[in-house]
């Protein structure tokens, strides 16, 4: 589903991302971790192009991410509106729920569907209450997002991203700006599109988390995949002195 190689990005003069592989298979899990700065959240952007990286190639589903395979083999990058195509089949919920203030719950699902891929409104508004049953908030969809806790506010962002049908879905630290009682509520909704072979990147500080749902765990640090695994080789058995002091720090 994802390929990516060589992978470098630099901001000025600092290299974040110095020569990233990363593989993920469909319907597979995997969690990014590793210390803050390390440029996971760097490596995630590059997947939708949030971010452009200055080397190396992305491959979502077949489609070079900002790019299009010529017919003599060479990558030609694409104009910003075929970026946009491309970034609307990749689903990516942020720290920040960054909904739009103005509109209810429903709305917010709805918009982006109808709006970007002029989808018949009618059949949107159904499919986004299925959804928003899906994230448990099935009361909710005409509520406005400043009478939302925390924890909603990021569940009906989750189930705005899944209405894009996304063949991907990219979450950078979902619960990092929860309080820690509304966490579990967004962890179980993660752990339950696991369970129905959503294919997911996760970038998370959560580490029980990352050990219950994911089949791989990409540990970075300092730019570069130090090691990567099964939960049980990175998280328990790790090989690499650098990843079990971050285990160590962080456990
Ligand atoms: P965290 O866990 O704290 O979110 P991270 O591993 O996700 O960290 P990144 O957010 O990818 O790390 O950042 C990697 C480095 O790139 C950091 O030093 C950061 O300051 C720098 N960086 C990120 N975005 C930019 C930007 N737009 N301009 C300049 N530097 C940036």
């Amino acid at each position: 589903m994802v390929h990516a190689e060589s992978v470098r990005k630099a901001f000025g003069s600092h290299e974040v991302l110095k020569g990233i592989d990363l593989t993920v298979q469909p319907r597979e899990v995997v969690c990014l971790i590793g210390p803050s700065g390390s440029g996971k959240t760097t490596l995630l952007r590059c997947m939708n192009r949030l971010e452009k990286f200055d080397s190396g190639r992305i491959c979502v589903d077949g489609d070079y991410v900002g790019y299009r395979l010529r017919d003599d083999g060479r990558l030609q990058e694409v104009a910003e509106s075929a970026i946009c195509k491309q970034r609307s089949s990749i689903g990516m919920v942020f720290q920040r729920f960054n909904l739009f203030p103005h509109m209810t719950a429903l709305e917010n699902i709805v918009k982006g569907p109808v709006g970007v891929l002029g989808r018949n409104r009618k059949e949107v508004t159904a499919e986004a209450r299925t959804l928003l049953e899906r994230v448990g908030l099935a009361d909710k969809a005409d509520a406005y997002p400043n009478s939302l806790s925390g924890g909603q506010q990021q569940r009906v962002a989750i189930a705005r991203a899944l209405c894009m049908r996304p063949k991907l879905m990219l979450f950078d630290e979902p619960t990092s700006a929860l309080d820690p009682e509304l966490v579990g509520e967004v962890l179980e909704v993660i752990h339950a599109l696991a369970d129905d072979g959503v294919t997911m990147v996760i970038v998370t500080h959560e580490i029980g988390f990352a050990r219950d749902v994911a089949d791989q765990v990409v540990f970075m640090d300092g730019g570069v995949v130090v090691e990567r695994g099964t939960p049980e080789e990175i998280l328990e058995h790790p090989q690499h002195v650098r990843t079990q002091r971050f285990l160590a720090s962080v456990l």
